[in-house]
């Protein structure tokens, strides 16, 4: 159609995805829509931020994209190009169901109504990422995030970016059931190139820390060992139980609120595991806010001493990490020009963050290519702006 607007061109190609009928398109001339936001990387606080504590993640350059337009209806359809399946679901009736991808989406859209107490209206998309799926950089907050900013687009309602995070993680909770904290969707929405965001989990507040520009940089590695973290009894959830569990024996809602001496104190009411978790907890709130402070100073070295020691922390006391993953970190606190070597996200698998001189990048990858038992890819990781439209 050569007289087709880009915006009708696209429209069409969505319409092709979802496998409808062109003319149903061009009836529509109302704008395109195109959202998107990032995954992230936490470069420390690790499983605090459920336990309201600390956590300080940046907004990859990885991004998903949802690109849309409203069809005059009460119906929603949405495919994704990196899964299969369709999601077709009317506005007044959202369930969870097949495929479980829709769920994180369907889940924004509901949670968005209660939010506003309106029906959102129908429209067409398509959801494309770069993000890796279940690679530990959230890419389902990306997806949540991108899909409530579109949403916002869509009925013109601005949200509180906070509000929004907060919605997009209810969203996680109810939907694909996942009792997942606040980081991903905070940093989501939050994320500003150039800098790291110290999110204290508590009150909601977060301080932007200028990255110092220098020859150093964090760098990603996937182990491409992939976990599964939402659903009922998964570890993930049995881990928030032992945290809040300690907490609860130390005299306090949550870990944010125990030192280490009440947890001393208290080391004879509880199990070895319960003590173990409440202790990566309660130290991992301290070396964050270390970690924050020290980054400002542009002493890399502290920084990653700090890294080391949160691993090791999640590795044997929090028993979050896998074979792989421990590998990946070996490899690289072996290379020269590397400050730290951490897990980073909910483990299980995932991805690891290094903080590295720049020039030490290619022999960092080397050393993975020659002595990694899988198969290993890599992310460059510069701070990253968070939600828009486009
Ligand atoms: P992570 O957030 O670390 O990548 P999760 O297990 O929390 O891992 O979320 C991954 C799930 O989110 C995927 O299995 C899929 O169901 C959903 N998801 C994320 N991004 C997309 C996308 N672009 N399209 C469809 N589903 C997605
Ligand atoms: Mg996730």
């Amino acid at each position: 159609n050569d007289k087709a607007t880009p915006a009708q061109n696209i429209k069409e190609i969505i319409a092709m995805f979802l496998g409808i009928g062109l003319m149903v398109v061009i009836g529509c001339d109302e704008q395109l829509i195109i959202a998107s936001a990032p995954g992230r990387v936490n470069l420390i606080g690790e499983h605090t931020d459920y336990s309201k504590g600390f956590v300080f993640p940046i907004a990859l350059p990885l991004r998903t994209v949802l690109v849309g337009y409203p069809n005059n209806s009460d119906d929603i359809k949405a495919v994704s190009l990196v899964v299969n399946g369709k999601v077709e679901f009317n506005v007044s009736e959202i369930q969870t169901g097949d495929p479980f991808w829709g769920d994180y989406f369907k889940g924004v859209v509901a949670e968005f109504q209660k939010k506003t107490g309106k029906h959102v209206p129908g429209f067409n998309a398509v959801f494309h990422s770069n993000v890796p799926l279940g690679g530990g950089v959230s890419s389902s907050a990306s997806m949540e995030v991108a899909t409530a900013t579109f949403l916002e687009a869509l009925t013109k309602i601005n949200l509180d970016p906070t509000e929004k995070a907060l919605l997009c993680q209810a969203a996680e909770h109810n939907y694909p059931k996942n009792p997942c904290g606040i980081m991903d969707q905070f940093i989501s929405v939050h994320g500003k190139a150039d800098h790291a965001l110290l999110i204290d989990c508590q009150d909601e507040s977060s301080k932007l820390v200028n990255m110092p520009s220098s020859s150093v940089c964090f760098f990603v590695i996937n182990s491409n060992v992939k976990h599964k973290l939402s659903g009922e009894n998964n570890p993930f959830a049995e881990r928030q139980k032992s945290c809040f569990k300690a907490a609860e024996i130390c005299g306090a809602k949550f870990l944010r609120n125990v030192t280490l001496e009440d947890l001393e104190k208290n080391r004879d009411n509880m199990d070895a595991v319960t003590f173990n978790r409440g202790l990566h907890g309660v130290s991992e709130d301290k070396r964050t806010l270390e970690a924050a402070e020290v980054l400002v100073k542009g002493d890399f070295k502290r920084f990653g001493e700090l890294m080391n020691a949160s691993h090791d922390s999640l590795r044997d006391l929090f028993e979050v990490s896998c074979p792989e993953v421990d590998e990946l970190v070996e490899i690289a606190r072996k290379t020269k020009g590397v400050y730290g070597s951490r897990i980073t996200g909910g483990g299980f698998g995932g991805c690891t963050v290094t903080l590295i001189e720049k020039d030490a990048i290619q022999s960092l990858k080397n050393a993975v290519n020659a002595n990694y038992s899988k198969t290993a890819t890599f992310f460059d990781a510069p701070a990253s702006d968070g939600a828009k439209i486009h």
